[in-house]
């Protein structure tokens, strides 16, 4: 993106920025990186509108780390209750934790390594702390970047994709780059080269939600129309590729529930593959990212009633396409069973499910009966 475009979208931020609980009026101004990064950690999965309050209540009664880092996780888990994806709540929980023994005059590490190697923190994270709050050079990549990236340049891959060298429409220098994620990587960091770096992420996040939607942008009031050559070619429709829907690799959450008086949760199906069949309750899960309860399990468990939490550990799993890995949780109840669920008697559960599934995922739970 040449000084041109990128004056254009600074320019188009500074008339069109929305006013947010964790932005400045002064969008030159530095912000606090405890803000951003609360703020950034809820907005991923979930839209600006529902995050808007969540994060005025968070910031209410956790104003800052020191105060956070005090709290335990059940208040934690209260102020997250609805946002989803706990494990969020609970990787904050333990950065505070870490953060708050640490000596730095900003309260947040300065460097994108000190960052990354925090719960919870990834290269995003880590570059939306950087830039919005300290003002360094350091880029960032979300779904929108990755959007408008692939727009402008008119990128039939997405970051996590293998890409042929043969099928790249690239310029050769572009070509040269090793990975699709390292293509994306260097148009974000092309464009986070400047003092103005913390202005053209969150424009480029900005414009991405606002005007470079997912379906029917809205390329004539977009600062970037000049250069974007899938707006130039009517093939906006096209960009970015939507995942190939014959994915066959899923990784999942998988959950024993125990009841204060010994029975397991058990669910119908619950995903295509185990469709019409009585099975522990299971839920898709980002690979690689922290095991948590996941947001969907809400439907079965109150978080208030939960005594315990437990991992333990992951397991593979084929059935007919589908490549399963799963990780798996313990959690035991301080309630009784109850309807409207199904439960099943801990001591016959061996015997009552009838898929090797729920019984590998039984089995490293809770040995045998
Ligand atoms: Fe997105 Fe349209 Fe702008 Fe291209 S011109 S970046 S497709 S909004």
């Amino acid at each position: 993106m040449n000084s041109e475009s990128l004056k254009r979208l600074r320019s188009w931020f500074i008339k069109n920025a929305v006013a947010l609980p964790w932005r400045h009026a002064d969008l030159d101004a530095c912000r606090d990186p405890y803000a951003v990064w609360i703020s950034e950690t809820m907005l991923q999965q979930t839209q600006v509108s529902t995050v808007r309050d969540y994060f005025i209540r968070w910031m209410k009664r956790f104003p800052n780390i020191e105060t956070l880092a005090k709290a335990d996780e059940a208040e934690v888990f209260k102020y997250w209750q609805g946002l989803g994806y706990y494990s969020r709540a609970r990787n904050i929980l333990k950065t505070a934790k870490i953060v708050s023994g640490m000596t730095s005059p900003c309260g947040m590490p300065e460097t994108r390594k000190e960052l990354e190697a925090l719960p919870g923190i990834g290269a995003y994270t880590a570059g939306a702390i950087l830039s919005l709050a300290y003002h360094k050079r350091e880029a960032i990549l979300d779904g929108n970047l990755v959007r408008i990236f692939s727009r402008l340049y008119e990128l039939d891959f997405l970051p996590t994709d293998k890409i042929s060298e043969k099928k790249c429409t690239l310029d050769p220098m572009v070509r040269g780059l090793k990975s699709a994620a390292e293509i994306y990587w260097n148009f974000a960091r092309e464009v986070a080269d400047s003092p103005k770096a913390y202005m053209h992420n969150e424009a480029l996040m900005e414009l991405g939600r606002t005007v470079c939607k997912s379906k029917n942008p809205l390329c004539e009031e977009c600062p970037l129309a000049k250069e974007c050559k899938a707006f130039a070619d009517g093939r906006t429709a096209e960009f970015p590729p939507t995942k190939k829907r014959t994915e066959k690799s899923w990784h999942g959450t998988v959950l024993v529930v125990e009841s204060a008086d010994e029975k397991i949760l058990a669910v119908n199906g619950g995903q295509k593959f185990l469709d019409g069949q009585l099975a522990l309750p299971h839920f898709e899960s980002a690979r690689g990212a922290a095991v948590g309860l996941p947001a969907k399990a809400e439907e079965y468990i109150n978080a208030d009633e939960i005594e315990s939490m437990d991992y333990r550990g992951a397991f593979r799993h084929s059935i007919t396409v589908h490549k399963i890995e799963c990780d798996i949780l313990y959690i035991k109840l301080k309630s009784k069973a109850k309807p409207p669920f199904v439960w099943i008697e801990k001591a016959k559960a061996f015997e009552t499910f009838a898929n090797s599934f729920s019984l590998k995922a039984l089995k490293k739970a809770i040995g045998s009966v």
